[in-house]
């Protein structure tokens, strides 16, 4: 591992009012609505923030359309409140997303239930009701589909963050910005619990391997699949566990012909809805449900769940041809959801629970279990107000370029292409990335060739963002980089050789010697290569799908 340029000030015995452990999306907004509070806070990452579940989502931002199978209207209408507000205020990286859902004459569901359910779907979002498809686009993907049976098309909206690892790389900076003390690679070892209070968090720096004591007002433990484990090693007990840990796997594939270009909601071979969605230039499709309650950081998915996705793939688009040579990769992540022995997965609450460990002879201290990409904002302020803070929703302002101004999106881009001097391509790449921090970025940009440079031959985005991201975003490891502040690695075409000229790109720029950039290079393919599983040698379970 590569130290950041900035060095980390110790933290040893320092007093904090709240300690989150966990940096996903759930503890960064949490941190940031605690500092925006005027608490002093600390948010610990043993990785980096957003590498555990909140990168290996569907990355869909949505009022949970099958929760309403389930009766959770209370959900439903939270996580659509949340979808809009996410849609307004981070309109640079939340997207409006067109569905189509999918059914035909052996589906599970009803063609009438699903339009009753479509129709509450939309009136509780306040928009006009859900449509049957257009004949165009029916036509359209009635080529694509196996034309052995009778579809029905609907339509409904929702939207897509195709990068919740830089939504957290905001609400990072902007908990920072109200004074949070942050720091990823960084362990925590154990809560201190004494006289059945909290008292403190001990900690160990991944990168220099010391180990530190803080004293805590309050622990929030938003470790999310990692949250019973965070507790056994505090010696905290429990008569059950809080989480019923179950995976999800996705596949990627490179875009196919009569791939869809709007979102897919079906039905799996075994009538599970699953997704199908272009995604950063592929299409991504998900997911499983398997209970796992193994460590969540060796979390990966089966063969039989990537052929269980293939072949739901396969079943819906024969005329692809799809094989298991055809999958880019796969990856998996662990839903926390709560302990729930009696339950099938999919019946398992989407809810979250905040539950207090008084009774645990650990007053003082809140576990996080569940939640979803949509809901972590309105989580948090929950989570604020059981601790006795005021939190209360903010006046939402408009950071990025949001809707409204799309008539202004492509003058913003000639200008910041002008601020850098850099290509038009490169300004909007920026401008969908970092918000109002492109034009920072732009001016950095200017500087040199070396920093308008692209990070690799295939992408437009250059290595000021990178720069970036050492600097100001907390970035440490070159995986900090490349997957999650400027995440180009997981794109379409990145492979070793990418990975190869990015390295020497950067390196170029922050002065690494050949044994750094070895360093950082070797670190960074093996984690790529433990998220992103390659799927090339499927023979496998290529036949399991026969
Ligand atoms: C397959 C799948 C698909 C999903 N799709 C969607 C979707 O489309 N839309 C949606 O809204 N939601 C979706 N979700 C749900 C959503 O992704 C999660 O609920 C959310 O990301 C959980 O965030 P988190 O912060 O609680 O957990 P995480 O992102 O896992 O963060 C917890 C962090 O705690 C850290 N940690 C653990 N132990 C320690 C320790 N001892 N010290 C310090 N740090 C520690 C971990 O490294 C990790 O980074 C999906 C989930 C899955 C699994």
């Amino acid at each position: 591992m590569v130290l950041a340029a900035n060095p980390r000030a110790p933290l040893n015995d320092q007093h904090f009012q709240v300690v989150v452990i966990g940096g996903g999306i759930n503890g960064v907004a949490v941190a940031r609505q605690c500092a925006r509070a005027g608490k002093h806070t600390l948010l610990v990452e043993q990785n980096d923030f957003a590498s555990g579940v909140t990168s290996r989502s569907t990355r869909i931002i949505h009022g949970g359309l099958r929760y309403l199978e389930h009766g959770e209207l209370s959900l439903v209408r939270e996580s659509l409140h949340e979808r809009e507000t996410l849609l307004r205020e981070r309109s640079h990286l939340v997207h409006p997303m067109q569905f189509l859902l999918l059914l035909n004459e052996t589906s599970k569901r009803s063609a009438l239930k699903v339009r009753t359910g479509l129709w509450l779907y939309q009136r509780m979002a306040g928009k006009p009701r859900g449509e049957d498809a257009s004949e165009m686009e029916v036509k359209r993907f009635e080529r694509a589909l196996d034309a052995g049976h009778r579809w029905s098309f609907f339509n409904y909206e929702d939207a897509q963050c195709e990068f919740p690892e830089r939504l957290v790389a905001e609400w990072l900076m902007e908990a920072v910005d109200a004074g949070a003390v942050v720091r990823n690679h960084m362990e925590a070892l154990a809560v201190d619990v004494a006289h059945g209070r909290t008292r403190g968090v001990l900690l160990r720096d991944q990168i220099t391997g010391r180990d530190a004591r803080v004293d805590a007002g309050w622990v929030i433990n938003c470790s999310g699949p990692w949250a019973d484990r965070v507790c056994q090693r505090s010696a905290i007990r429990m008569a059950k566990p809080m989480l019923g840990g179950v995976r999800g796997s996705h596949i990627v594939l490179p875009r196919f012909p009569g791939s869809p270009s709007t979102a897919l909601y079906t039905e799996a071979i075994d009538g599970r809805p699953i997704f199908i969605l272009p995604w950063n230039d592929q299409i991504l499709a998900g997911t499983t449900e398997v209970a796992d309650n193994g460590d969540p950081a060796r979390t990966v998915p089966s063969p039989e769940e990537i052929s269980y996705l293939l072949r739901s793939l396969t079943q819906l688009f024969p005329k692809a041809k799809l094989s298991a040579q055809s999958v880019k990769h796969a990856f998996a992540g662990i839903r926390p959801l709560p302990y729930s022995p009696d339950n099938r997965p999919s019946a398992v609450t989407r809810r979250h629970i905040l539950h207090d460990h008084a009774d645990d002879g650990a007053s003082h201290m809140i576990s996080v279990i569940g939640g979803k990409l949509t809901t972590a904002a309105s989580l948090a302020r929950e989570c604020a107000r059981k601790i006795g803070l005021s939190a209360t929703e903010p006046n939402t302002i408009a950071i990025g370029p949001g809707p409204a101004l799309d008539p202004l999106l492509d003058d913003a881009v000639l200008e910041i292409a002008r601020i850098g001097a850099i290509s038009e391509e490169s300004a909007r790449g920026i401008m969908e990335w970092h918000g109002k921090r492109a034009a920072d970025i732009a001016r950095m940009a200017l500087v040199s060739a070396e920093l308008r440079a692209p990070i690799c031959p295939h992408t437009s985005h250059v290595v000021a963002e990178v720069v970036e991201a050492y600097r100001k975003e907390c970035a440490i490891t070159l995986g900090d980089v490349l997957l999650r502040r400027v995440p180009v690695a997981l794109g379409a075409c990145w492979s070793e050789s990418c990975s190869r000229e990015a390295a020497l790109r950067i390196g170029a720029v922050l002065g690494w010697n050949e044994q750094t950039m070895g360093a950082n290079l070797e670190a960074f393919e093996t984690e790529r290569a433990a998220f992103l599983r390659p799927v090339g040698r499927a023979a496998a379970f290529e036949a399991a799908a026969d």
